[in-house]
């Protein structure tokens, strides 16, 4: 699918770019197989559509088709429409956590790779920004959820919140809280179960956690080759919880760049990092043009 839109976007700049000068209709043209493009990499109909419009005003704008490389032109302000969606404002990799400890929440769907990225943000929070950091896995339901947490901080060198038994997720949330303080900790993440899809329960318990924990940060983990549907995960998890940001996982497949075009135009909300595979390391702050870069290929 990645390959699809790149290899699209390429084959329809290349021909502009060869024929010189170029007609309104040509931009039309042109235009409109980007928007298919943009629909087959699962980028939202309106989004994709509105996408295209900001592109043709600037093309008319810009008199691109009586210009000397109507093409690259053209191309130019395809990429610069996708780098002005996608960056949002603000500085994508910045967290709020001044005021130790400061609480993350990490929200998400089952398997979207919360608690992989949970961990992942630990250690760049401990190795970059020398922060002290303690995680606490909140899945009482998936034992196993809790040990791969223990298991992932042990092998990143960041501490976890002892496991106990018979706990619920708000009694761990307010014991993390107090662990956190006496500790001398910066940060403390919380690491909410999550479901195989939305439901009441999951929306119910993550309220109860993040209104105990007041986090500073609540960041949405959905995976990235999911397409409208993280958008629409994201969309969910922001009206019932409020999210600050998102992150986007498994960039390092056949990352549609659409997910990342919709969830910016349809949520408003940042992406603040992507993940790119299973390593510890791999997490990197969002970086617009990299992703614009990719979709045009
Ligand atoms: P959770 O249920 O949301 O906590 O998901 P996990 O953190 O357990 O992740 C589920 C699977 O996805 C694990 O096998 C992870 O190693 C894998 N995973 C997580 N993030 C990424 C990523 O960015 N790229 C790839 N390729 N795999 C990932």
């Amino acid at each position: 699918m990645f390959e699809n839109l790149s290899e699209r976007l390429s084959g329809v700049f290349d021909r502009l770019t060869k024929q010189g000068a170029l007609s309104e209709e040509d931009v039309k043209t042109a235009l409109r197989e980007v928007r298919v493009a943009l629909l087959e990499a699962d980028v939202s109909l309106p989004v994709a559509r509105d996408f295209v419009k900001a592109v043709q005003d600037k093309a008319t704008g810009q008199s691109v088709t009586r210009s000397v490389t109507p093409g690259q032109q053209v191309v130019k302000i395809v990429h610069d429409t996708l780098i002005d969606v996608l960056r949002g404002e603000g500085d994508p990799g910045a967290l709020r956590i001044d005021n130790a400890p400061a609480p993350i929440l990490m929200v998400g769907l089952q398997g979207g790779g919360k608690t992989t990225t949970t961990a992942k943000l630990a250690k760049r929070l401990k190795e970059r920004d020398g922060k002290k950091v303690l995680m606490a896995s909140l899945d009482v339901n998936r034992p196993a959820a809790m040990e791969q947490l223990q298991i992932l901080g042990r092998q990143i060198g960041v501490d976890t919140l002892p496991i106990v038994k018979g706990e619920n997720p708000v009694q761990i949330a307010k014991r993390a809280k107090t662990q956190a303080a006496l500790g001398g900790y910066d940060v403390y993440m919380l690491d909410t179960a999550g479901r195989l899809s939305i439901d009441e329960e999951l929306m119910e318990q993550v309220k109860a956690v993040r209104d105990v924990a007041n986090p500073r940060e609540t960041l949405l983990v959905v995976d990235g080759l999911t397409g409208q549907d993280a958008v629409f995960t994201a969309q969910n998890f922001d009206d019932r919880i409020g999210i600050t940001g998102v992150v986007l996982t498994r960039m390092d497949g056949d990352g549609r760049g659409g997910a990342a075009l919709s969830m910016r135009a349809i949520t408003g909300k940042p992406i603040k990092f992507v993940g790119l595979g299973e390593k510890m390391d791999a997490l990197e702050t969002f970086e617009p043009e990299r992703i614009a870069g990719r979709i045009l290929g």
